[in-house]
């Protein structure tokens, strides 16, 4: 970057301190099995390995109509699946606000407006009279531990979301049976399943992380029940609480100021380390601390902009990666337009272009660890598998996924020439609609 001799030497400093090689990759992915075996084996462990419930794989051959329920923070989506066979299939949805009255008020009255509006959409797509009940996948934006497909929700508030929703479509007399309360990871891996078979593992990489793969029961020693329709079963692993104790993750100062200051603080270790919500925060203090250093910046600009918590946006990052030209024209425009940083010379977007490069090739490099962790793990690296990615960071943050597969090669050295056909990343869109609804047809199944 040829900067002042005291901007190369933060710069040295801060490439070391976020810079994982190959040595202590593995280091973190041995760690990271010991605890998926501890996860298995016990109940509250770092790693919660939630058995899912969901047994054996798809063959993409299922067939039939699902409905998926997705609620969100603010909008609820009703989507109808069509199976087709053969991979395919088609969706239909609608979506409705979920005001704030109904947020905040008696789960029953939410729960009479989601069956309205199910009971609506079955009339316009002409399923109202059905025969047979419609099995749906129901899908909640905050975690809940299942502890049998559909029927139970410990941990959420108080009563059973579940229940009383299908209460409420009874009166009603809606034709539906919800079969399964989807976790969104699970879902990821169903929807990318069904398309290829050879699937085993899905991956979010959006606001958060999260992961799910398929275990063989053998190995789940927590898993009491009686034998199943098949040797195999889903993991919800919650992988964004790995090490939390912060024994072996590389943490920054950096990142330990974004953790103090989060609304979770020592918890989630990995996910602050890997996600959509926290990389521009670990950016934007890595920035703030040159400015304090007088580093960046002329004077000290300290605009609100780059005060304010989480201004820094991850988006920005992958808009700052992607500018190639040689006066950094869109670094300038971001930082200029979005923060209000004015006269900052071209060393200076050079250092802040570093930043970004070596905070997401941090998280790539851990997210390829969880990958190559959960697959050696399960002992699925005897042929060549699919893994589904769902989540923004994945899809449009420029060479996340090219560093993934290279620290996965680093890796696995065995096949690092033949990475990409051996582990074969996917975009899997829709594990809350395609996914839950595929679920709900497992979870039927079952029942
Ligand atoms: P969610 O995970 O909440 O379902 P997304 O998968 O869209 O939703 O992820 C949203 C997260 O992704 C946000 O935290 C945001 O910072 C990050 N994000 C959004 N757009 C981009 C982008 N272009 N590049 C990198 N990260 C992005």
């Amino acid at each position: 970057t040829t900067g002042s001799a005291e901007q190369n030497a933060y710069m040295e400093d801060i490439e070391r301190l976020f810079t994982i090689d190959t040595d202590y990759l593995i280091k973190i992915k041995d760690h990271f099995l010991k605890e998926m075996d501890k996860g298995l084996n016990h109940d509250n462990q770092t790693l919660a390995m939630i058995p899912s419930y969901v047994e054996g794989r798809l063959t993409g051959h299922e067939k039939g109509h699902y409905l998926a329920l997705d609620l969100g923070g603010t909008n609820l989506r009703v989507v109808l699946v069509t199976l087709e066979g053969q991979g395919k299939f088609k969706t239909i949805s609608t979506k409705a606000r979920v005001s704030e009255d109904l947020k905040t008020g008696p789960m029953r009255n939410l729960c009479e407006y989601i069956a309205d509006c199910i009971d609506k959409f079955l009339t316009e797509q002409g399923l109202e009279n059905s025969e047979e009940h419609l099995p749906l996948g129901y899908t909640f934006s905050f975690p809940v531990l299942q502890s049998k497909v559909g029927f139970n929700c410990t941990g959420a508030i108080g009563k059973d979301p579940v229940l009383l929703l299908q209460d409420a479509l009874l009166r009603k007399h809606v034709p539906v049976k919800i079969t399964a309360l989807v976790n969104d990871t699970v879902g990821t891996l169903l929807s990318n399943a069904y398309q290829k078979p050879d699937t085993v593992a899905g991956l979010i990489l959006g606001t958060g992380s999260n992961g799910a793969y398929v275990e063989k029961i053998a190995r789940i020693g927590k898993w009491k029940h009686p034998t199943t329709t098949s040797d195999e079963m889903v993991i919800n692993m919650e992988f964004g609480a790995f090490d939390n104790e912060k024994v072996i993750l590389p943490v920054t100062r950096f990142d330990n100021k974004l953790d103090r200051k989060s609304i979770n603080p020592h918890y989630q270790t990995f996910e602050k380390l890997v996600s959509g919500m926290y990389l521009g925060e670990v950016v934007r203090n890595v920035i703030t601390d040159m400015m304090d250093r007088n580093l960046l910046f002329g004077h000290q600009q300290y605009t609100e902009r780059i005060s304010s918590h989480y201004r820094f946006e991850t988006s920005y990052m992958s808009s700052i990666e992607e500018d190639a030209s040689s006066d950094l024209a869109a670094v300038r425009d971001i930082l200029d337009t979005d923060l209000n940083l004015v006269n900052v010379d071209l060393v200076e977007l050079k250092i802040v272009k570093r930043i970004c490069q070596l905070v997401g090739t941090r998280a790539a490099r851990l997210a390829a660890v969880a990958i190559v962790g959960i697959l050696s793990h399960a002992d699925h690296l005897h042929s060549a598998v699919d893994v589904g990615i769902d989540g923004s960071l994945f899809e449009f943050y420029p060479s996340f996924e090219a560093r993934i597969y290279e620290a996965m090669a680093e890796l696995m050295p065995n096949c690092a020439h033949g990475i990409r056909d051996t582990i074969r990343l996917g975009l899997a869109r829709d594990g809350s609609g395609v996914g839950a609804a595929l679920t709900a047809c497992v979870a039927d199944k079952m029942l």
